[in-house]
C-alpha cells in the first residue's frame, strides 16, 4: 500500500463568502442568501481538492465559523449563538503579530451542541464524486468555554464534561454514518497549553494531561476497528498566516499526546526548523500499539502559513528522512493545518484568501505527486 496522505480540512473562504459573513451578522442579508454562498464555496472547494487527485477531501469548512466554533455558533460575529453561551469569553491565543481569538462563554447548562460535523457533510458529500472525511473538534478546546475560577450556577465542571464527552462522541459517530470515511479530531490547544504564556491565563495551568485524558474518554468509546479511522491533529495554530505556539518544543507535547488511544495523527512539522530531531521524537514516543490500534504517523510536508509552493521533491525528501525514525507502514503525509481554521482570515502573506486557494490547491497536488514519489523510493 502506499503512502497515505490526508488533508486537515479547512480552506480560505473566498472574500465573497467572508463579506456575505459580515453583511450576514448586520443583518443586511439573510441567512438563505449567506447559504447560497457557501453552497458556491463548499462546491467550488470539494471541485478543486478533487482535481489534485486526493482521494480523500473534505469542503474546506466553507461553512463554519472555525474549526472550534462551528457546534456553537453561525458566525464568528456570534450570530445564531447557542442560547446559554456569551460572546465574551477569555482569550483562547495571543498570536506574535499581536492578534487574538476570544472564546464564548458558557453561562448554564447543560452543555449541548447547536450545529453537528454531520450537518455540513450531509451537504458537502451531495456536492462530491469521491470520500470525504471529516475534522471535528476536540473536547479539550471545549473546556476552555468553561470559566477557568469558579463554577457556573447549577451546573458543575464534572457535568459540564460529562455532556461534553456525549456530545463528542456524537459528533464522530453522526459523521461516521453520515458517510466520511476518516474523522479527524482538531487539537491545536494542546500545544499551547504548554506554552504558558503570561498573557494568556489557562495556558499557565498544565492544562495538558486533563486534556489528554479527557479526549481518551471519547475515543475510548469506540472500538479498535472504529479508531484506525479517528485520528488527531496537533498544530501550533494556523491563522492570519501566523502560529500561536511554534515556539514549544515538541518534547513537551508528544510523550503526552500520543498517549491518546487514536488510530492517527496529523502532525504539523513543514514548518519545523529541525525536522529530523522531532521525527526522532515521533518514532520513540507513537505506539505500534494504542489498545488494538497501530499509530500511523501523518507528518506536515506542506506549510499551508508560506505562499511559497513546496516542490513534490521536497515532499518526497521529508518522508524518506522521516522513514528512518518512524516505521514505514505507520508513516503517511499531510499539511501542517488547515489552509485557515478561521473562517475571517484575509491570509495576508498570500495576497488575499482568494489568491491563497489558488496557492493552496497547488501545495495540496505537490504533496499527492511527492508522496508518490516517496512510495515508489520506499518502495512501499
Ligand atoms: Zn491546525
Amino acid at each position: 500500500m502506499p503512502i497515505p496522505t490526508e488533508p486537515v480540512g479547512s480552506l480560505p473562504r473566498p472574500i465573497k463568502l467572508q463579506d456575505a459573513m459580515r453583511a450576514f451578522d448586520k443583518g443586511e442579508i439573510t441567512l438563505e442568501q449567506l447559504e447560497v454562498e457557501r453552497d458556491e464555496a463548499c462546491l467550488d472547494s470539494i471541485k478543486r481538492m478533487e482535481a489534485t487527485g486526493q482521494e480523500l477531501n473534505t469542503d474546506g469548512e466553507q461553512r463554519w465559523s472555525s474549526f472550534a466554533t462551528y457546534p456553537l455558533s453561525d458566525t464568528l460575529g456570534g450570530s445564531g449563538l447557542a442560547q446559554n453561551l456569551a460572546v465574551d469569553g477569555g482569550i483562547f491565543a495571543n498570536f506574535p503579530d499581536g492578534h487574538q481569538r476570544q472564546l464564548f462563554r458558557l453561562k448554564s447548562g447543560p452543555f449541548r451542541y447547536k450545529n453537528y460535523a454531520s450537518d455540513a457533510f450531509n451537504k458537502a458529500k451531495k456536492m462530491a464524486c469521491g470520500c470525504l472525511k471529516q475534522a471535528v473538534i476536540a473536547p479539550s478546546m471545549l473546556t476552555l468555554l468553561y470559566p477557568l475560577d469558579g463554577e457556573v450556577e447549577g451546573y458543575t465542571r464534572e457535568q459540564f464534561y460529562n455532556d461534553l464527552v456525549d456530545e463528542c462522541e456524537k459528533d464522530i459517530r453522526q459523521s461516521f454514518s453520515a458517510g466520511a470515511k476518516r474523522v479527524s479530531i482538531d487539537f491545536t490547544e494542546g500545544r499551547l497549553a504548554c506554552r504558558n504564556d503570561p498573557a494568556n491565563p489557562w495556558t499557565g495551568r498544565n492544562m495538558l494531561e486533563e486534556f489528554v485524558k479527557l479526549n481518551n474518554r471519547v475515543i475510548d468509546r469506540f472500538s479498535a476497528e472504529e479508531r484506525v479511522n479517528i485520528g488527531v491533529h496537533t498544530c501550533p495554530g494556523g491563522d492570519c498566516d501566523t502560529q500561536h505556539s511554534l515556539d514549544v518544543p515538541y518534547s513537551k507535547l508528544l510523550p503526552s499526546m500520543f498517549k491518546m488511544n487514536a488510530g492517527y495523527f496529523l502532525i504539523q512539522l513543514a514548518s519545523e526548523d529541525d525536522k529530523e530531531s522531532i521525527y526522532k521524537l515521533i518514532g520513540e514516543h507513537s505506539r505500534a500499539d494504542a489498545n488494538g490500534v497501530p499509530q500511523v504517523c501523518f507528518i506536515g510536508v506542506i506549510n499551508p502559513q508560506n505562499p511559497r509552493v513546496e516542490t513534490p521533491q521536497e515532499v518526497c525528501d521529508d518522508l524518506v528522512l522521516a522513514s528512518q525514525y518512524i516505521p514505514k507502514e505507520r508513516l503517511g503525509s499531510t499539511d501542517d493545518c488547515g489552509f485557515s481554521p478561521f473562517s475571517w482570515d484575509l491570509k495576508p502573506k498570500h495576497g488575499s484568501p482568494d489568491a491563497a486557494r489558488d496557492i493552496a490547491f497547488e501545495k495540496i497536488k505537490a504533496r499527492i505527486d511527492g508522496t508518490k514519489l516517496a512510495s515508489e523510493k520506499l518502495e512501499i
